[in-house]
């Protein structure tokens, strides 16, 4: 059912586009935003978002939404891979309650993979160190090209 709903402009991601709540900011621009996210499932763990789209899931952004968060995507993938050097970087992405999604604002995930390490629990591991996630924004947000 959580497929279908209403926009609800006071998630947590709005508010963090609105500056009324915290994120450590690897990347902006007119389009879209990254940041790093607090329950990372590996260090490193990214979130790319549109600032402007209502879109709730994949299945109901546009086409022009669409290109502008996965430019951005690959553009901090990138940034990840130089910055962090990881052994791989999975993209995810998830609509609908059943299948992880907590978070109805669009968005996709970069998590940085080393080999031999499970990933973590999806949005319900412990909270990051506010002063490594800004660390890792920075380093992330240097190595952006
Ligand atoms: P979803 O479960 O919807 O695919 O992803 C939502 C993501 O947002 C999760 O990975 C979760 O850890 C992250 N998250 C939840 N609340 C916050 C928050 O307040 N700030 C940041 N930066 N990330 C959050």
């Amino acid at each position: 059912m959580s497929l279908d709903g209403t926009y609800d402009p006071d998630n947590i991601f709005a508010k963090i586009v609105r500056g009324e709540a915290p994120s450590a900011k690897v990347y902006e621009d007119a389009d879209t935003l990254a940041f790093m996210d607090v329950f990372p499932q590996a260090s490193g763990h990214v979130l790319v978002i549109h600032k402007r789209s209502t879109a709730r899931n994949l299945l109901e952004v546009d086409d022009a939404d669409l290109a502008a968060v996965m430019r951005t995507t690959r553009k901090v993938a990138r940034a990840v891979r130089q910055a962090l050097k990881p052994d791989a970087i999975a993209i995810m992405q998830f609509n609908g309650a059943a299948s992880g999604q907590t978070v109805y604002h669009l968005h996709v995930h970069v998590i940085p993979r080393t080999e031999g390490v499970p990933l973590g629990r999806h949005a319900s591991g412990g909270m990051a160190d506010p002063k490594v996630l800004a660390e890792q924004a920075a380093a992330i947000a240097a190595a952006i090209r």
